[in-house]
């Protein structure tokens, strides 16, 4: 029996579900490419609840070491505090990590893309190169990318993240943003007093406003950092300009206000160019991650809530999965892409419609939870 010959794989999105998977797939043997539209990494951000099964995902994912590595940048979670406004304890739960799992880890978004950057072979990485238009046929698939360059091959995996180029043109043109009511700061400070080792704070939602903070240990000089996350209800503008100049602005004196006095200075003082601004989206679930040659990962297929810190270590999940399935069918791309879709879409709707349920019990979502669509053929 001859070997199935290697793929030309285009993964348009260097964020966590990209790169592993380029690196998963690079591993395979297959020609990867790997599109992105910055000119460097996005390695920016700020502090990630990776739960256990993120952490199990990428150990599975059978690159040596490479689990242990992410471990070594993280802290295990210890404890959760839910507070009310004020600061006064609502309930304190231990993190139970039986003896055989993974640790949940708190740990900064840099660490993680920078350790997958650590695996990426030479010559797979494609900056500046945004994926501006797919074209599929029985043959392959064909890309438009930035500066009217173009690429051709057997697949095309879109981990483009919440605005998906890839899933609008391709997969599910009918996928739509849902607003979740908040205008979101967070930020990454030096701090060694407000969180010990491995707590998690949550600050239940009220008057308008919800918070959480987490020790995030050491930077590379060794200084602790807390991470904070600041939620705003606000009416989102109709207008894209007043959008983006509202997430330039700090966050409203009145708003912080309404946080303990304590928990709002450690976030008053935060340096500006710590931190980051968004308004909060999720995504309807979608009838299908799969068409044909294209298939979503990450974000690009199920963007949720930050309410179950799933995100990321949904995206991870998908790597994996849609890895397996390319080695489990060498020589039928489109059947391995099938398959990955079929088996994937329940998990990543439950994910989605239990961070929603969330959202609204805890006031942050008006959308009923409730709402699945029937999977389509692919
Ligand atoms: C406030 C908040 C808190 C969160 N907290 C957590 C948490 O605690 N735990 C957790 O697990 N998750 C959390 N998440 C979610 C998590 O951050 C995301 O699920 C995860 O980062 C998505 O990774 P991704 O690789 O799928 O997409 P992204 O990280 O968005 O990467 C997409 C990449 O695609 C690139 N791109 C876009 N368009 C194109 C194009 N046309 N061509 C080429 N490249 C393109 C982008 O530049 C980007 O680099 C949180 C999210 C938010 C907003």
């Amino acid at each position: 029996m001859t070997a199935a010959p290697p793929l030309r794989i285009a993964i348009a999105g260097a964020g966590s579900s990209g790169m592993l998977l380029a690196i998963l797939l690079e591993r395979q043997g297959h020609q990867v490419s790997l599109f992105e539209r910055a000119a460097a990494p996005r390695t920016e951000g700020c502090g990630i609840l990776l739960v256990s099964a993120g952490v199990r995902a990428v150990a599975e994912a059978g690159v040596p070491g490479l689990a242990e590595r992410l471990i070594a940048a993280g802290q295990p979670v210890r404890s959760y505090h839910f507070r009310n406004l004020l600061g006064g304890t609502i309930n304190v739960a231990e993190a139970d990590q039986a003896p055989h799992e993974l640790p949940s880890l708190l740990i900064h978004r840099t660490a993680i893309l920078e350790t997958l950057w650590g695996e990426l072979g030479p010559g797979l990485f494609h900056g500046g190169c945004a994926v501006e238009s797919c074209h599929q046929d029985g043959a392959g698939v064909r890309l438009g990318l930035a500066d009217g360059l173009g690429w051709e091959g057997d697949l095309l995996i879109g981990a483009d993240g919440i605005f998906s180029q890839a899933a609008a043109a391709a997969v599910a043109p009918e996928r739509h943003l849902n607003y979740l009511g908040d205008r979101v700061w967070r930020g990454v400070v030096p701090d060694d007093g407000f969180c010990q080792e491995g707590e998690f704070f949550v600050y239940a939602r009220g008057r308008g406003i919800y918070a959480n903070f987490f020790h995030l240990g050491p930077d590379a000089e060794g200084v602790a950092r807390t991470h904070w996350g600041f939620f705003n209800e606000e009416e989102l503008p109709v207008d894209r300009g007043e959008q983006r100049r509202l997430l330039q602005e700090p966050i409203p004196a009145e708003a912080l206000a309404k946080l303990s006095a304590q928990a709002a200075a450690v976030i008053a003082s935060t340096p500006p160019e710590r931190v980051v601004a968004n308004w909060s989206f999720d995504l309807d679930p979608l009838p299908r991650l799969v068409k044909g040659r294209i298939g979503l990962i990450g974000d690009a297929a199920h963007a949720m809530s930050s309410s179950q810190a799933r995100g990321m270590t949904a995206g991870l999940e998908d790597a994996v999965y849609l890895a397996r399935a390319l080695a489990n069918t060498p020589g039928d791309p489109t059947e391995a892409l099938r398959v990955y879709g079929a088996e994937r879409l329940p998990v990543v709707h439950d994910y989605q419609f239990r961070s929603r349920e969330v959202s609204n019990r805890i006031g942050r979502s008006r959308r009923p939870h409730n709402q699945r669509p029937e999977p389509v053929a692919v």
